[in-house]
């Protein structure tokens, strides 16, 4: 029987591809980390349409463990949306979010909820040693990081992940975007909570079995995703270089005409040349307009959040005999 809402304290949502190796071993640390007496969390298993026996071993470990649900996605939607899914589906008052092949440790848990329960909204994690990452993804994921945060405007840290806690408040805030590519990190960055959002460091653990699924086609798409939800400075891109053509063939053109009224020319097809670079400069330009628009047009499909309130203080009783009036009291 599931419980109501507010009656589990924790949820932990860790979305899964062809893991049916790692489950036992994941929700073994769990419960060592977590022993389900002292804690009141539900663990939730989302299967992102894994083609191996994940779901098999999910429905096991559901039957022999109460605090285990499974979800089964019909389908493989890559683990953005599968981390959503199991999202929507949490009730803790706090949710965690986690990989299912033991890079992020469950050991940290404990921790997070710590620091949660010490009045934090958020609480983020950064991977402090890399070894277990290997180079090459510990180098992409800087410059991904760097690039995003300079397009976007949402600085998110290098060595960040999906690994963190979130309040409800958070949560519900999260649940209003509507991104066709959702990217949970920047996400919650946007929404704010600075104040109220705490960083645990924690070593990266090596993956316990299979392999990744993200090769370099596949973090491409990601980091191309995350770049297209969260900037539309590429839009506006023809506007920078239309400004910079037409400030050169301008001033190109003007050369050719002082010299040509002193009697000389510049050798070459120089005003054609020149010509031909103002109107491309023109069109550049009229590019990046339209891309302002279209970025006013993606940015009012996503239906974001105009704001996000943080706290609202207790309302202020009216004085006695003072009472606010209504708005039909105000009309009649
Ligand atoms: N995952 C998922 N759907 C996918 C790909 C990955 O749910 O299409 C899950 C995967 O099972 C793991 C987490 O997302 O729990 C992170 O994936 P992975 O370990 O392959 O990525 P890496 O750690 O190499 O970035
Ligand atoms: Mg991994």
């Amino acid at each position: 029987m599931s419980k109501p809402h507010s009656t589990v304290e924790i949820s932990i949502v860790i979305p899964l591809y062809n893991e049916s190796g790692n489950i036992a071993r994941l929700a073994e640390e769990i419960v060592k980390a977590l022993p389900p007496k002292e804690v009141d969390y539900e663990l939730l298993l989302v299967d992102d349409g894994s083609v191996d026996d994940t779901w098999s071993v999910i429905e096991e470990a559901c039957n022999s463990t109460p605090h285990i649900q499974g979800i089964r996605l019909s389908r493989n939607f890559g683990h953005q949306n599968a981390l959503l899914a199991g999202l929507s589906k949490a009730r803790g008052k706090a949710v965690i979010s986690m990989d299912g092949d033991m890079q992020h440790p469950p050991s940290y848990l404990p921790e997070l909820i710590e620091l949660w329960r010490q009045g934090n909204k958020v609480v983020s994690t950064k991977r402090t040693r890399t070894e277990h990452l290997g180079k090459f993804k510990t180098k992409t994921s800087e410059w991904f990081y760097k690039v995003f945060s300079w397009l976007s405007g949402v600085q998110i840290e290098e060595g960040s992940s999906d690994f963190r806690l979130i309040d409800r408040q958070v949560l519900t805030e999260l649940l209003r975007f509507n991104d066709v590519n959702p990217f949970l990190r920047g996400a919650v960055k946007w929404l704010g909570f600075d104040k109220h959002t705490a960083c645990l460091e924690y070593q990266v653990g090596q993956r316990h079995e299979g392999e990744s699924s993200y090769n370099l086609k596949r973090m491409l798409n990601f980091a191309n995703s995350a770049i297209v939800s969260f900037s539309t400075k590429p839009l506006l891109l023809g506007i920078w270089l239309g400004l910079a053509t037409s400030a050169i063939a301008f001033t190109e053109l003007i050369y050719i005409i002082v010299l040509w009224s002193l009697g000389e020319t510049v050798p070459g097809w120089a005003s054609t040349v020149g010509i031909i670079a103002l109107l491309f400069g023109v069109l550049f330009i009229l590019l990046g307009v339209i891309g302002l628009y279209l970025s006013r047009i993606h940015t009012a499909l996503q239906q974001r959040p105009k704001f996000v309130i943080g706290n609202i203080t207790e309302a202020i009783e009216p004085v006695e005999g003072s009472k606010t009036k209504q708005p039909e009291e105000l009309t009649s």
